[in-house]
């Protein structure tokens, strides 16, 4: 079968972000740089160094795989000059090979691994405001995305499990492998996570959003990140919407720190998080207002920069959804972009950024445990886990599923990714939304 079509069939979309099928971003002819993302620039998240260290065989096939298939002029996996197991593992996998990969060794700042921020270091091109990278002849994967693209090619194996760093205030930080759709609450039991009266953030502290107990892991979870209610990584998080947005018309006091520190406004973008908060209340057609489609939700403004506590990134979220539900598009006419001049010294230290967010005490390692010893008595599947149409459940209440077996698919001409039974039981629920499937030893 055609590499595209196996990605699809097996439910391959980026592990690393908002679920992109993987698929749908390979582009054959005409690409230069084939980029795998092991920067993992997230604080306290250790999933792609873990991978990297340990499956450095799957991650290097897997980069030569979409090299080849792309016909991309240079592959380089691109990660932080610190992560040095994860360096010498992959050094040596590639004498071995003899493949034509190269290691490109950033510096420790944040964030390093955003997709265009990423983009600009390895080949010094700026993505256009509102495009993806390979308006500029690049392709990027996250470097989980990578271990299940060689899951599905070389092991015919769906995507049914999920990586994540269980971390924060725990005893034991760590890093595993979870069924898709284990609830988050019955995992941290499992482990033995004290999460009564804490805030659990799905991802990291930066970009992470606080999630409920009863949520799924999903193909995108990040990571689950547990904080004391009120801790200095979580306080903005917390706080609801209608007070994000009231503060934002009443106590900006238009320093312009957001401005000044802004990744995507440094890389030379029409992004200025400070005049959109300026905005606030204004029509959506304001110009200003449109410029929160650039956001990437990195959370420098709302966790570094701000001095009065203040989100811009929250307000662009949420201008963002209001934006896109009025149907707007971004488009400009600029094509060459060029850097802004100050941006090679404002990038932020991650330790300064620690010490901001007061995560040393919390900032230990979470080593990879390998094995598939987490066994849920049931599951919650979303049909939906990544950008473009729903999975249509194609089981039904009562029907007996095997791991690994279809139960969602997403129709011919849309873009989408089927979705997978992720362990053996029955069909309890099923709707447009969710399948929950009950395994055969749950006791209940
Ligand atoms: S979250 Fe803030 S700093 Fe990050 S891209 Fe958006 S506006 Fe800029
Ligand atoms: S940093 Fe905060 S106070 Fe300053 S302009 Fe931005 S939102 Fe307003």
């Amino acid at each position: 079968m055609e590499i595209k079509k196996i990605l699809r069939e097996k439910g391959v979309v980026g592990a690393g972000g908002a679920g992109f099928p993987t698929y749908a971003k390979l582009k054959q002819g005409g690409i230069d740089y084939y980029i795998a993302n092991g920067a993992e620039c997230e604080p306290l998240l250790d999933v792609s160094k873990g991978i990297m260290a340990r499956f450095p065989d799957r991650v290097v096939k897997a980069i030569k795989t979409l090299k080849d298939f792309t016909g991309a002029k240079r592959a380089v996996i691109a990660l932080k000059g610190k992560y040095k197991h994860a360096i010498k593992a992959l050094n040596e996998e590639l004498s071995k090979t003899g493949f034509d990969i190269e290691l490109f060794q950033m510096g420790d700042f944040f964030p390093a691994g955003d997709e265009q921020v990423m983009v600009f270091e390895v080949t010094g091109k700026v993505v256009p405001e509102g495009g993806i990278p390979i308006a500029i002849g690049a392709v990027v994967n996250n470097i989980e995305t990578l271990y299940n693209v060689y899951g599905a090619i070389e092991e015919d194996t769906p995507v049914i499990r999920k990586f994540i760093t269980v971390g924060g205030h725990v005893k034991n930080p760590i890093t595993l492998k979870v069924p898709v759709g284990t609830t988050i609450g019955w995992l941290l039991d499992f482990l033995g996570v004290d999460y009564k009266d804490k805030v659990i953030i799905d991802g990291g502290p930066m970009m992470g959003n606080i999630v409920d107990p009863s949520s799924p892991i999903t193909k995108v979870t990040g990571g689950l990140l547990i904080f004391p209610k009120g801790h200095p990584a979580v306080t903005v998080k917390e706080s609801d919407i209608s007070r994000i947005l009231k503060l934002a018309k009443i106590a900006c006091i238009q320093c312009r720190y957001c401005t000044l520190q802004c990744p995507r406004y440094l890389l030379g973008h029409d992004l200025e998080p400070s005049k959109i908060m300026l905005s606030v209340g204004f029509k959506l057609t304001d110009g200003y207002i449109k410029q929160a489609m650039l956001c990437c939700e990195c959370g420098v403004c709302e966790a570094y920069s701000c001095p009065q506590q203040l989100s811009p990134r929250r307000v662009n979220v949420i201008l963002k959804r209001e934006l896109a539900k009025a149907g707007f598009r971004y488009t400009t006419d600029k094509i060459d972009i060029e850097p802004r001049e100050e941006r090679q010294w404002r990038k932020i230290p991650t330790s300064r950024l620690k010490l901001r967010l007061q995560l040393m005490e919390f900032d230990r390692p979470a080593h990879l445990v390998d094995g598939d010893f987490v066994v849920p008595p049931e599951v919650h599947i979303p049909m939906k886990q990544h950008i473009g149409a729903p999975a249509v459940p194609v089981v039904a209440v009562g029907e007996k599923v095997t791991k690994g077996q279809v139960i969602g698919r997403v129709p011919e001409d849309k873009v989408g990714c089927h979705v997978h039974a992720s362990i053996d039981g029955t069909v309890v629920q099923c709707d447009e939304h969710k399948i929950v499937i009950r395994g055969e030893d749950a006791k209940w």
